[in-house]
This record gives C-alpha cells, structure tokens and sequence, in this order.
C-alpha cells in the first residue's frame, strides 16, 4: 500500500433528483471493489440519505457538498454539522462556488473545518486561485491565506484532504496541466508542512479539481505529490467517475 491513500471524490453539485441519483447509484454498483482508493461521493443534501442506503457496508463515503458551522439554531436553509454527521461522514468545506456565489470566506471556512471535526466528518478543504490571480503571479501568496486562515488554531489528523482547485479549471472543460498542478500541490505540502508539522504534511491526501475526465486522470495521478481527483461533471457519468478511480487507483498502487 502507499503511505497515501489515494481518494477518487465526486460532487454532484446541484444535480440529480431522485431517479438520475439511483441510476447514476446503480452505474456505480461494483466501483467499492476497486482496491487501493477511498471513493467519496457528494450528493446534493436531498439525495444524502437515498445515496448512503446504496453504499451501505461497502466502504464508499459519502460527503455533504457544505454545512453550516453552527451545532444548530435559528440559520434559515442551513444544513448543521450535527445534522449532516447523521447521514455523511465527509464533508466538502470552501468549494470556489462556494466562496464565488456564496460569499464563503477563510473565516467561515475556518470555522467549518473546525465544526466538522468536532462532528466526526472529514472535511475536504477546497483551495485555488483564480486566473486574474495566477496571471499576476499571486498564486502561492492566495494558497498561503486560504491555508493560513482556513486551518488558523486547528490541529489536523493525519491524512487530511485538501483539494487543489483552481478556479479558472472548474467546468471550463480545459484543466491544468500536470505540470502546474503539481508545482500547486508541492507548494501545498510545503505550506502544510511550514503550518502543522512535516508529518501531516507528509500523510495529506492532496487532490486535483478542475475539468477531470478519464481521458486526462492519469497526467495528474502520475504526479508525486496529487493523491487523486476531486470532480464535478465527469462524477456523474458513472463509467467515467469509474474510470477515473480505476485509473487513480492504478497510478498510486505501484
Ligand atoms: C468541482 O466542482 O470541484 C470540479 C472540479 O468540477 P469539474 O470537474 O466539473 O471541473
């Protein structure tokens, strides 16, 4: 086994009703008997229970796309931790739709990290610039704050996630290149290292997000600091997330 787990995590944003849910459940049937990865799926909150009853026992984890910091209380919409522990054991923190749309910032993201920890839910913590920023050379400056402040007095456990989005990747149908991810996920580790201590940075599983498809897994996984794939549309296509986490898999078993 690697010293790193490698994890293969779909967010399934805001798709799927019931039905699309239990076909793409049932496309996804098997995808647990793929050794040597831990897969983590993320519905949208409705779907949370229906998706955990299909992969009861199998080892698949199921993750909550967000939460609300708060235990609970008068927060309108919002999902709590101790709500979203009942259903999940991961949980997506930071997503850049999230900070884009939402208004979520380090501050809050912070605060979630620490919510779900205290809940038992492993959090996902989403990081990455966007274009402006990398083309004005701020790309390491914007992953030393989101790093910075979103762990700011947490202790993580060894083999926390982070995943290595960049913004500009996101839906956009052209990722980076394995080349830029990895010099971002190095950088990452460094600052993990420079932030908690050099053993949880040598155990974090550090994922690559932005426009991921079978057709381009491997340019990541074959890079010695990713640990797999956080991905958005190609999660929904059941042979491709297949795909994807058999190619993961594959890439960090030898
Ligand atoms: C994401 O939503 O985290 C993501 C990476 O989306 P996509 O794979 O569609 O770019």
């Amino acid at each position: 086994m690697p010293a790193r787990t490698p994890v293969s995590a779909g967010n399934w944003k805001m798709h799927a009703t019931n039905a699309e849910a239990d076909a793409l459940c049932e496309g996804l049937r098997g995808i647990d008997a793929i050794a040597g990865v831990e897969v983590v799926l993320a519905p949208a909150y409705l779907q949370l229970a229906r998706v955990a009853d299909r992969f009861i026992g199998s080892g698949v984890g199921i993750a909550g796309q967000n939460m609300h910091f708060e235990e609970q209380g008068a927060f309108t919409g919002e999902v709590s931790p101790r709500q979203l522990a009942e259903v999940a054991d991961w949980v997506i923190i930071g997503h850049s739709e999230r900070r884009q749309y939402f208004c979520e910032d380090d501050r809050s993201v912070n605060a979630k990290v620490r919510a779900a920890q205290s809940h038992g839910l492993k959090p996902i913590l989403c990081v990455g610039e966007q274009r402006t920023e990398r083309e004005a050379e701020r790309t390491e400056a914007v992953l030393r704050r989101q790093l910075h402040d979103g762990l700011d007095g947490l202790e993580l456990p060894p083999g926390f996630v982070v995943a290595y989005e960049p913004t500009w990747a996101i839906g956009t149908g052209i990722p980076a290149t394995g080349e830029v991810a990895q010099q971002a996920s190095a950088l990452i580790r460094d600052l993990l290292a420079e932030l908690q201590s050099p053993e949880i940075a040598e155990t974090a599983r550090i994922l690559y997000g932005g426009s991921v498809k079978a057709e381009n897994i491997a340019e990541f996984v074959a890079q010695p600091d990713i640990d797999g794939a956080l991905v958005g549309g190609a999660s929904l296509d059941a042979e491709q997330f297949t795909a994807i986490t058999r190619a993961i898999a594959a890439a960090k078993s030898s």
